[in-house]
């Protein structure tokens, strides 16, 4: 991973928007910036400072050694913090007569307050300034979601022989996620969605106690997490056979997915490859029942920029992973999406999900 590039870029936007010093606290952000791994949790007081000359990140002692290997040979400066993480971090900045300070739109409105009260200056909230960087990956990143997209592959493949009618969606749930686990994902990407029947038509069902039956739809949505990258795929199976109406919605939904697939390119606005499936939807009839985005950004994070809906106006940069997920959703009788993980490209996007998308009977 490039991370000297990353924090080189960083420092090159900050100052193009007139930053001093950037607080990075969000750890999906500190560990792309930093490219440390196994040092971030959800709940740790971590945080990373960037200024022209400091390369700083701050961690507690549960951390200390995991974060000075990791720093070790890299521009980052490893601190060992003791209670008050932010109120030190604001005295220091004091001390070294920084007087504006950027930090991340997406921290939690608890900690905005707490580090504007504590900080002497201005605090300036800063639009996407990561999530952008983000958006175009390396090659080395495009790796890692290709190898999560695989190991989802293979689960899927795994699951079609496992299921049967007189099992319950949890059943298949915890089989597909342990196939996952012990097949080298670290973790999940996210929740897996694994809905049957009528379950099948709420977008994003999750996973109940109920029991599949002959002639319907199951829905499944899942991903792996490779090296820290997520993967991200619908396929819908027919559980028995499938009748006309099946088809018809199947069919509708596979031709929305191949031809944004085919229609997608970069320099493209996010709004203009979702309406590639949704004029055809709406064409088949389907156009209300569509009624998610057709897409979004996948990285170290599943759902990150840029995203591909109605309003989605920024072009689309080449490098990079969206995924491509149009869906159709009828309540009461069940519903299909198919999503597919692609890298977008001058010329056009490039599958990273290779599982069947023909209508499987099981
Ligand atoms: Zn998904
Ligand atoms: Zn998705």
């Amino acid at each position: 991973m490039n991370t000297a590039g990353r924090l080189a870029a960083f420092r090159r936007r900050l100052a193009g928007e007139e930053g001093e010093a950037a607080l990075v606290t969000l750890p999906v952000n500190m560990r792309y910036l930093t490219g440390f791994e196994g040092v971030f949790d959800e709940g740790i007081a971590a945080a990373v400072l960037v200024t022209a000359d400091v390369a700083r990140f701050y961690t507690d002692f549960r951390y200390a050694e995991a974060a000075k290997v990791a720093a070790a040979g890299t521009p980052w400066a490893v601190h060992i913090q003791a209670d008050s993480l932010y109120v030190e971090i604001c005295r220091e900045l004091r001390a070294e007569g920084i007087s504006t300070l950027t930090i991340e739109d997406s921290v939690p409105f608890g900690r905005f307050k707490f580090i504007s009260e504590q900080f002497i200056g201005r605090v300036v909230v800063a639009e996407h300034q990561i999530e952008d960087l983000r958006q175009v990956k390396e090659t080395a990143e495009i790796e890692a979601i290709q190898r999560a997209a695989a190991l989802t592959d293979r689960a899927f493949d795994h699951i079609l022989g496992f299921i049967r009618a007189g099992m319950r969606e949890v059943d298949i749930a915890v089989e597909l996620e342990g196939y996952m686990r012990m097949n080298g994902s670290e973790g999940l990407a996210f929740d897996s969605i694994v809905a049957s029947g009528p379950n099948s038509a709420r977008p994003h069902a999750g996973v109940t106690d109920r029991v599949i039956n002959d002639g319907e739809f199951l829905k499944l949505d899942f991903g792996a997490r490779v090296d820290g990258y997520c993967s991200d795929m619908t396929r819908t199976v027919m559980v028995g056979e499938a009748t006309a109406e099946h088809r018809r919605i199947y069919d509708a939904v596979l031709l929305a997915n191949e031809a944004a697939i085919a229609g997608a390119r970069a320099g493209m606005a996010g709004s203009d490859i979702d309406a590639i499936a949704r004029d055809l939807l709406t064409a088949k009839g389907f156009g209300e029942n569509f009624g998610h985005g057709l897409g979004h950004g996948v990285g170290l994070a599943v759902h990150e920029l840029p995203s591909l809906g109605r309003a989605s106006r920024g072009p689309v940069r080449s490098g990079s992973v969206v995924t491509i997920e149009p869906g159709v959703y009828l309540p009461g009788f069940g519903g299909v999406r198919i999503e597919d993980l692609v890298v977008v490209e001058d010329g056009g996007v490039r599958l990273l999900s290779h599982s069947p998308k023909e209508l499987i009977q099981v």
